[in-house]
């Protein structure tokens, strides 16, 4: 991205908005970082060797689809959208695919956050070929389960509005209210949320 994209909604914010709306405030307005714990390290490890892997397989595993000729980690930009992301993999083999990797256990049920992220991938993907994404997947790396993920029009509208929440909280430096929620226990903004 250049300079003239600052006004961009990266698209993990748009994940971090729906873990909690205050990491937005506290990484964009006041420039903070969440504090790394070594899961974190362990989880890009986890992604770096995945890709390795999947640059040299001839089918996404779990899914059925052809490998060759995906994109790997491209980064795809709007404007009009207003959002930005690097997609894990794209597949263009009969309708357009997308899969996100996760470093962790699958979980009981596909965490909100991350279907979002997925929807948000699926409109900057279909924006770029002009084809709708037909299909979405979520790699869990630490337990092998890919999940195939239902991506709504109602879940790509509903990105769109994240989008303007997040330029609302940005532009008038607004801190959203506090409340607690499961979330916060393993929060990497709790250090300064408890003082604010
Ligand atoms: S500690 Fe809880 S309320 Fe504070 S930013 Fe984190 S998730 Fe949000």
């Amino acid at each position: 991205m250049s300079e003239d994209d600052g006004d961009l909604i990266p698209v993990v914010l748009v994940k971090q908005y729906i873990f909690c709306p205050r990491i937005v405030y506290f990484s964009e307005v006041l420039g903070l970082k969440e504090r790394e714990t070594e899961l974190m390290y362990e989880g890009r490890d986890m992604q770096w060797a995945e890709d390795r892997r999947d640059r040299r397989r001839k089918r996404v595993p779990g899914t059925g689809l052809e490998a060759r000729g995906a994109k790997h980690g491209v980064l795809y930009v709007s404007r009009r959208l207003g959002l930005a992301g690097v997609v894990d993999l794209v597949v263009d083999e009969g309708g357009v695919a997308v899969v996100e990797r996760k470093a962790a256990k699958r979980p009981k049920r596909v965490h909100r956050n991350h279907l979002y992220q997925l929807a948000a991938y699926a409109l900057l993907v279909e924006e770029a070929t002009g084809k709708p994404v037909m299909r979405a997947y979520i790699h869990y790396l630490k337990s092998g389960d890919i999940v195939e993920v239902t991506l709504t029009d109602e879940a790509k509208r509903h990105v769109l509005w994240i989008v303007r929440q997040i330029k609302s909280i940005i532009w008038e430096e607004r801190l959203p209210p506090y409340s607690e929620k499961p979330a916060c226990k393993s929060c990497g903004y709790r250090w300064i949320c408890r003082q604010l």
